[in-house]
């Protein structure tokens, strides 16, 4: 298989790395894009895990094995088209799933229908928000893209792969170097892949590096941080004001929200999804009290597009809607806390673990994605937030 195409069309390719129950949740039937399950982050650990799944075991390892400290490099040569197409599949993914707004602007970029659905051209997946502001989405990850007099700025690189169609992505653009990296969170998953950008410096909230020091994952790698701050720092790129906001603890405890003033566009990570609830194990790092918090307050800024950085649509209402789903699910759990409290003491808010997601329900959201299987552990991390504190 070395040195072959991966398969075509490549969307197999995905389907053989993910898996099948991965893609699908990634779009969901509704057209809502929704956080992807962990895959591989390097050209040989993708190699392996097609070569893994199509039965060519003796294959599995045939870089490192052959190219020894070269086989990334090898790979990556051999594979370049591949990669390329795959770093955007999931942008086409998302933007035919979409509403049409963000579709017809990749659309506008000279595809025919039959380009995009075969893959031999892959669509664009830089998107202009205005001028010298771009969303780049691979991968199933969004970065902001500020471009501006010689400077750039991006965020959430992820890791080495996305890094470099990123990079690559960029180049068309500009002749700029990155100069800046933000990261929006400490999460390892959106924190990897600084290096591809050498002369970046990197920023990131005073809270990431004691998270950074405990990194012992396979999956990655995490930076090292140039800049930090504490709770506001504004950065001019070239004549685009980029302001970085702590607001307190959200998804993490170095949540960063990204505000242009003037372009009235915010960019969050990980705080809500587009008409669905966060399910499983991101469920636990998450202080539901907090983001409540965050998402109200940036609502009242003055907003043209709210980036997320698992979803390709822009538009402020998701926030809104989210920010309305915080208040609704808040006011539900502290409601039945303070009546248990007034009946037991502060023990009744033991008492409600486990047993109020059981019962409480929210019908208005019961059309969001993943209302059935998340919702009731949204409660008990609600419940936790509120009489915990975290
Ligand atoms: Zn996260």
């Amino acid at each position: 298989m070395r040195g072959k195409p991966w398969a075509v069309p490549l969307r197999a390719v995905l389907l053989a790395v993910v898996g099948a129950a991965a893609l699908a949740a990634f779009v969901s039937a509704d057209g809502r894009s929704e956080k992807p399950a962990p895959w591989p982050t390097t050209c040989v650990g993708l190699n392996d895990a097609i070569e893994m799944s199509q039965g060519n075991h003796r294959n599995v390892g045939i870089y490192q094995r052959e190219f020894g400290d070269q086989a990334e490099q090898a790979c990556r040569n051999e594979h370049r088209g591949d990669l390329s197409a795959l770093g955007s599949l999931v942008a086409d993914a998302d933007a035919a799933a979409s509403d049409g707004q963000d579709a017809d602007a990749m659309a506008a970029d000279g595809q025919d229908a039959d380009e995009q659905q075969g893959m031999q051209s892959p669509p664009a997946a830089m998107t202009k928000l205005t001028d010298g502001v771009y969303q780049y989405i691979g991968f199933g990850y969004v970065s902001l893209v500020v471009i501006s007099g010689g400077e750039v700025l991006i965020t959430d690189p992820s890791f080495d792969l996305r890094a470099q169609a990123l990079k690559e992505a960029i180049a068309e653009l500009t002749d700029a170097p990155v100069s800046t990296i933000v990261l929006t969170h400490e999460h390892y998953d959106h924190a990897g892949g600084t290096s591809v950008f050498a002369d970046a410096s990197v920023i990131c909230h005073v809270n990431c590096q004691p998270i950074f020091d405990l990194f012992t994952s396979p999956t990655g790698d995490v930076p090292e941080v140039d800049q930090t701050f504490q709770d506001l720092l504004r950065i001019d790129v070239g004549g685009i004001d980029v302001e970085l906001h702590h607001l307190g603890p959200g998804d993490g405890e170095a949540t960063t929200i990204i505000y242009l003033p003037e372009e009235q566009i915010v960019v969050t990570s990980d705080l809500y999804e587009p008409r669905g609830l966060t399910g499983g194990a991101f469920v636990d790092d998450k202080n539901f009290t907090g983001v409540r918090h965050i998402l109200n307050t940036i609502s009242q800024w003055p907003l043209k597009h709210a980036v997320n950085a698992h979803s390709l649509g822009t538009d402020p209402i998701d926030l809104y809607e989210n920010v309305e789903y915080y208040n609704d699910l808040y006011d539900a759990v502290y409601e039945e806390l303070a009546a248990a409290v007034a009946q037991s003491g502060p023990f009744g808010a033991f008492m409600l673990q486990g047993t109020l997601s059981q019962t409480l329900k929210l019908p208005k959201y019961q059309d969001w994605s993943n209302y059935d299987t998340a919702f009731p552990r949204h409660v008990d991390r609600m419940l936790l937030s509120i009489f915990h504190g975290d």
